[in-house]
């Protein structure tokens, strides 16, 4: 894959692939709705790649792929 979304690294020098880079999904509005009323976890509408220690956001995916895993989880 040659595309590279982002190159740039968070506050504490981590980039994209780094183990302490988490994918997190991020719903949303009505996602949110189905998670905290009917307790359902929704497709996420994308994931975000998140540094687990500064939180810096280095870019999100809407890779379908991504999102089916994420469901099933
Ligand atoms: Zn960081």
């Amino acid at each position: 894959m040659r595309k590279k979304p982002s190159d740039k690294s968070c506050h504490c020098g981590h980039r994209n692939g780094d183990p302490a880079i988490q994918q997190e999904p991020e719903y949303g509005f009505l996602g949110w709705i189905m998670l905290s009323i009917f307790g359902l976890t929704p497709r996420p509408d994308w994931i975000a790649f998140r540094c687990r220690y500064c939180r810096e956001e280095l870019g999100t995916s809407r890779d379908p792929r991504l999102l089916a895993r994420r469901t099933t989880a």
